[in-house]
């Protein structure tokens, strides 16, 4: 298999990238890849990922949540009452970080398009980026709603976008810095950038260390904390303006987790972690087991 050797930093191009542990892929394949950390900034990505034309079968279940509508067993119900929450959160950040009741929005990695159909319906001019084909067919199917691959990105003309999100989709894109790029171009002056992603700095991602679930080896291959996110942004011409909790990701990782790991009583345990990380993040953000971004340009 065709794997993808990163040589150096794609934050500081530095080049002494160092071996911190072994993650395992528990929710596909059982495969064992390497997390290294660039010993000049502290940026923390995984090694050897599978080539873009063959990461594809590491998705191909039919239980990655985020491109299904599942609702078996506990966990999916749990998700899905805590999905339906977020998403009300998710609108009104939206508008309220524009300043914009409507507007012109590009959702990178939208799904199944849940959140792009409810800004629409919001009245929000939406177009939505999303590689998998699966996905699309079932957002048209649910929604009506026409998502489309990568290459619309060169069809969107430059600062024609008044938000730009993602929704925990930075951490799976293969040309990062690249991604930032189109970011800037295709974001109005005035725009925002929301970008949600895994906090590799939690509390739950420290007590479960190589096992935590959020580390989602191959899929997610860059692991971000509020200080490396702070960093790529400036490179890119983006400062962060507001970090923001995401309380109940840390329930739902810490579960996974503890099901990974195959605990007894996956759902209390995972619980009790993800409570212990909820009162920690009330006190300082940075224990969130994910975390907000709100960007803009400098
Ligand atoms: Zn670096």
């Amino acid at each position: 298999m065709n794997k993808k050797f990163v040589a150096s930093c794609p934050i500081c191009q530095g080049e002494s990238l160092k071996k911190l542990t072994t993650c395992k892929d528990y929710f596909m394949s059982n495969e064992e890849f390497n997390l290294y950390k660039c010993s000049d900034c502290g940026f923390v990505l995984t090694e050897n990922v599978p080539q873009e034309n063959e990461i594809g079968r590491y998705y191909q279940s039919d239980t990655y949540i985020s491109h299904s509508n599942t609702n078996k067993g506990l966990m999916n119900k749990v998700y899905h009452v805590v999905r339906n929450y977020m998403m009300a959160k998710k609108t009104s950040l939206a508008k309220k970080s524009t300043g914009l009741e409507k507007g012109e929005l590009l959702d990178v990695g939208a799904g199944i398009g849940l959140f792009a159909s409810k800004m629409r319906s919001k009245g929000w001019n939406v177009q939505g980026i999303e590689p998998s084909k699966a996905a699309r067919l079932t957002a048209k199917e649910l929604y009506g709603l026409d998502l489309y691959d990568q290459s619309l990105w060169q069809d969107l003309p430059s600062e024609s976008k008044d938000l730009i999100t993602l929704w925990h989709v930075l951490e799976h894109l293969p040309n990062l810095n690249e991604s930032w790029e189109a970011f800037f171009r295709v974001l109005k002056p005035t725009g925002k950038l929301i970008i949600a992603v895994p906090n590799s700095r939690s509390f739950d991602a420290n007590h479960y260390g190589a096992d935590w679930a959020a580390y989602d080896v191959p899929r997610h291959i860059w692991h971000f904390n509020a200080k490396t996110m702070q960093q790529i942004a400036l490179k890119h011409g983006f400062r962060v303006i507001k970090t923001l909790p995401m309380p109940f990701d840390g329930f739902y990782i810490s579960m996974m987790t503890e099901k990974n790991l195959k605990h007894n009583l996956p759902i209390i345990k995972g619980s009790w972690i993800g409570f212990r990380g909820y009162l920690k993040a009330l006190r300082d953000k940075d224990n969130s087991s994910s975390l907000i971004y709100v960007l803009q340009k400098i």
